[in-house]
């Protein structure tokens, strides 16, 4: 008879090292001021993340405008799965008149952090497991202007998706009509093409299994996720549910019928986290270190 691998007590191997260790899972949130970056990461947080809640959702933060870079974490359990979520909030564009290179703190951040990684995995005493604080992702938000991607918003993506996993929202989508939303989303997929900015996430290569592939290539034609956010629970039939008052209604954040906010949440923390840091790991750290390690040779 054939004898087997084991293949499956590799899989109990990993499966004990997330029950020992956990998942670390950091997002950061990039984009123009006022357009509900720091509400989102409320959302986030306060969201239904596959029926895993964080661990207080007690207070009701009045949120202040962000005047620095600044990261929140909570570790969430579910099923003896240990997951440390880190959202990295940024003060966001357009503060300043002058917005050269306004990409600057935000590239320079996510650079020292693949610093940080690669200074403590080359030490001669390297610890068991180094602290992961490399961004997974960039959730970038575009203002709902309807019309097309702004000029700043191109400069900052087309350098972005060169350090980092991104992944473009419409902010504030309750502001325009279904049908607006799906006329600027075409429109931004445009000039995303005609920029030249390709790498977003997912990327569409070719290890990737047919059904994967496919999977991928339905969420790329769904880009950018039109979301809503909310830090605020309103009663819906008797149960509290984030939501937004609009002048047409109650928006509800986790109704798909009403907003992408759902699909966008059930991708970055659900079907795609593991490779969103597998591809942080195999491809941005892993480009970042070879070229620091050449530099240092040349
Ligand atoms: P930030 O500057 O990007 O961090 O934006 P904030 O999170 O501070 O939000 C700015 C304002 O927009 C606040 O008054 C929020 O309540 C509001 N806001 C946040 N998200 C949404 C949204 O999805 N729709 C609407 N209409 N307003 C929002
Ligand atoms: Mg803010």
């Amino acid at each position: 008879p054939e004898r087997p691998i084991g293949l499956d007590s590799i899989q109990d191997q990993v499966k004990q090292k997330l029950l020992r260790f956990g998942l670390t899972f950091n997002i950061m949130i990039v984009g123009s001021s006022g357009l509900g970056k720091s509400t989102m990461m409320n959302t986030l947080f306060k969201s239904k993340v596959n029926r895993w809640m964080a661990s207080d959702t007690s207070q009701e933060p009045i949120i202040p405008p962000t005047v620095e870079i600044k990261t929140i974490s909570h570790v969430i359990e579910e099923k003896n799965i240990r997951l440390k979520l880190s959202i990295t909030d940024t003060p966001g564009f357009g503060d300043h008149v002058n917005n050269v290179k306004c990409w600057e703190p935000i590239i320079k951040y996510i650079n020292d952090q693949y610093q940080h990684y690669l200074s403590e995995e080359r030490r001669i005493e390297r610890k068991p497991r180094i602290p992961d604080t490399r961004i997974h992702c960039v959730i970038y938000f575009i203002a709902p202007t309807g019309h097309s991607l702004r000029a700043i918003d191109v400069e900052c993506l087309k350098r972005l998706v060169k350090v980092v996993n991104v992944i473009p929202v419409i902010a504030k989508a309750d502001s325009l009509t279904l049908e607006e939303r799906q006329a600027f989303k075409n429109r931004i997929r445009n000039d995303f093409e005609r920029n030249g900015i390709s790498k977003l996430y997912p990327m569409l290569h070719k290890g990737l299994e047919e059904d994967e592939f496919q999977k991928n290539k339905a969420i790329k034609n769904q880009l950018p996720f039109a979301v809503v956010g909310s830090d605020q629970f309103m009663s819906i039939k008797g149960t509290p549910v984030l939501a937004r008052k609009t002048r047409w209604g109650t928006i509800e954040v986790e109704n798909p019928s009403h907003n992408e906010f759902p699909q966008f949440r059930d991708m970055l923390l659900r079907t795609h986290l593991h490779d969103l840091i597998d591809t942080t790991a195999e491809v941005y750290y892993e480009h970042y270190r070879r070229n620091q390690l050449q530099l240092v040779q040349d």
